[in-house]
């Protein structure tokens, strides 16, 4: 909007306005004088430089344009009043007084303008700070961050004096001076707050809340001295967990995070942020609890699955020794006595003997953490003594154990002996899913193959029931079992085994009947964990 007046609407009081009509009537009517004077005497000096102080009290009032309007009519009076008086004829000396009078005009103005844009200027960057000011307060306000402003310059004062007296390390100063962190704390002071920081002190008022920290900050609180100790050593930034006590005395326990300036002048006016994190806090120190609580729990049903094993595991050798020493009584009871067969059984009891031992080995192993080492094994070789292990078994109970092996098969990279008892669990599984089904034919393959993808695979199927879809699901699980006096570990061990060494073990139900349970195993070694099988690993399964 074109305006020739300086000020706004609304911007003067009445009695400011009265005096600007004043002033506007005096300059007009001054210029009125000065144009009569300039004209109608004969006074031979450069009357028309009183204009230039009819501007200089003019532009009192008028804007940039009205400083323009009034030094081109003051100039057109000059002019005029010129020719009034002098006509088209004058001498050089009446010219050069006009030109005179003109260029002091002229000069005027140009300063007068300059001044006022400048005055413009100034006005406008007054207004920027006082927006930004007025978006700062309202930020700092409302925000959800609880902010806290300090002023820190008599802790500057008290820092530059330390640091005059030459103390350089603030640390040791502070262990030699006990009473310094108190002294730090009386000299920080708080100058505003915001809403959230008013509740973290205990929802008080902002006048509460004022006045020196240390009525809120415990002088003794780390995160405070390392607050001063950055000041100190000119850090820009400081965060820290530190205790706050609200103006009722409880204690909580907050993030804090301040940026320092660059220079000394908003040392009057730090923020400081803060996080009340004390429920965290709490949280997290309940969830560890639980953890060792859970710890604990997991420990305890680790044994409990370490003792179900071994059970399980010992049981097969235990029950064929206590058959195999009775067969050698037997043997030995007979008249005549016949000697052969008893040192057979006595040689088989020897036998299982060892293999409980050997379990009694592994396991002792796996308790002291000592990782059992992979080996080359040999799977034929391997069937084959297992079906020794178990002939007494497979005669007993009139099954047939086939095995079907391509030529060269490769060595499986595993442990021999976890090796056995997973196999010696696949084969008692399946006689005893064909003895309690009353399968009429009793027959279990063993099929050796590798696969393109670097594994040695050994299938073992028999001709029993199956698996229920349930079972097909669970049978891997600890303690899943459909036999009344079983007690669900084998299988799992045995997954557990079999992927400690990187391989899988999987089962499926066969076409006619049976089921068949494969075993894959590397090749080469996959360079995982050779613990005989994973306890919380089973824990967590269990779990
Ligand atoms: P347990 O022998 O003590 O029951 P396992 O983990 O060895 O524990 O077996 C879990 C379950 O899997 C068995 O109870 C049985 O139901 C099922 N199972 C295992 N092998 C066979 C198999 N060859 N045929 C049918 N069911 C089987």
């Amino acid at each position: 909007m074109v305006r020739l007046w300086k000020w706004l609407p609304g911007e003067r009081s009445t009695i400011e306005q009265e005096n600007d009509v004043a002033l506007a009537i005096a300059a007009v009517s001054n210029a009125f004088a000065v144009f009569l004077i300039d004209t109608f005497t004969t006074i031979e000096s450069a009357v028309a430089v009183f204009y230039v102080i009819i501007m200089l009290v003019a532009a009192d009032f008028l804007s940039r344009l009205g400083i323009l309007a009034a030094a081109a009519m003051c100039a057109t009076l000059c002019v005029t009043s010129f020719f009034l008086s002098h006509g088209i004829d004058n001498d050089l000396a009446t010219f050069l007084r006009l030109v005179g009078s003109l260029s002091a005009l002229i000069i005027t103005t140009a300063l007068l303008f300059k001044n006022e844009t400048s005055r413009l200027a100034l006005l406008a960057s007054h207004n920027r700070t006082r927006s930004s000011e007025y978006r700062y307060r309202s930020i700092f306000k409302q925000s959800g961050v609880a902010l806290w402003e300090q002023d820190l310059t008599a802790l500057n004062a008290l820092l530059e004096d330390l640091r005059s007296n030459g103390v350089v390390d603030l640390c040791a100063y502070s262990r030699a001076n006990p009473d310094f962190s108190k002294t730090c704390t009386d000299a920080i002071r708080t100058v505003a707050v915001n809403d959230a920081a008013l509740e973290i002190l205990g929802s008080i008022t902002h006048e509460q809340a004022l006045g020196p920290i240390s009525r809120f900050i415990p002088h003794d609180c780390p995160s405070l001295f390392g607050f001063v100790n950055a000041f100190f050593n000119g850090q820009r930034r400081f965060e820290s967990k530190g205790r706050i006590r609200n103006f009722h005395g409880e204690e909580s326990v907050i993030l804090m995070a301040v940026e320092f300036p660059e220079d000394q002048s908003g040392l009057d006016r730090i923020v400081i942020g803060l996080v009340d994190i004390t429920e965290r806090e709490a949280a997290q120190a309940t969830m560890m609890a639980a953890q060792a609580e859970l710890a604990r729990a997991s420990r305890a049903s680790a044994v409990g699955a370490l003792s179900a094993s071994l059970a399980h595991e010992l049981n097969q050798p235990l029950g064929a020794l206590l058959m195999n020493a009775q067969a050698c009584l037997r043997w030995l009871n007979r008249n005549p006595p016949d000697l052969n067969a008893a040192i057979r059984a006595a040689e088989r009891t020897m036998r299982d003997g060892e293999r409980a031992s050997q379990i009694v080995k592994t396991t002792k192993a796996m308790l002291s953490r000592t990782p059992i080492a992979s080996e080359k094994v040999d799977l034929l070789e391997l069937v084959e003594e297992t079906r020794t292990l178990l002939e007494y078994e497979i005669e007993r109970q009139n099954v047939s154990v086939d095995l079907m092996s391509p030529p060269n098969l490769p060595p499986a990279n595993a442990s021999k002996s976890e090796l056995q008892q997973v196999l010696i669990n696949l084969i008692t599984n399946a006689m005893q899913a064909m003895e309690e089904a009353g399968s009429r034919v009793r027959r279990i393959s063993v099929r050796l193959s590798t696969s393109e993808t670097g594994f040695v695979v050994m299938s073992v199927s028999d001709t029993g029931p199956g698996l229920s879809s349930e079972a097909i699901e669970n049978v891997f699980e600890p303690y899943f079992t459909t036999k009344p006096f079983g007690m669900g570990m084998g299988l799992a061990i045995c997954k557990s085994m079999v992927e400690s060494r990187g391989g899988k073990l999987s089962v499926r139900n066969n076409d006619n009947s049976g089921a068949t349970f494969e075993i894959a195993l590397p090749v080469e070694s996959k360079g995982r964990l050779t613990r005989m099988y994973d306890v919380p690993q089973m824990v967590a399964r269990i779990g």
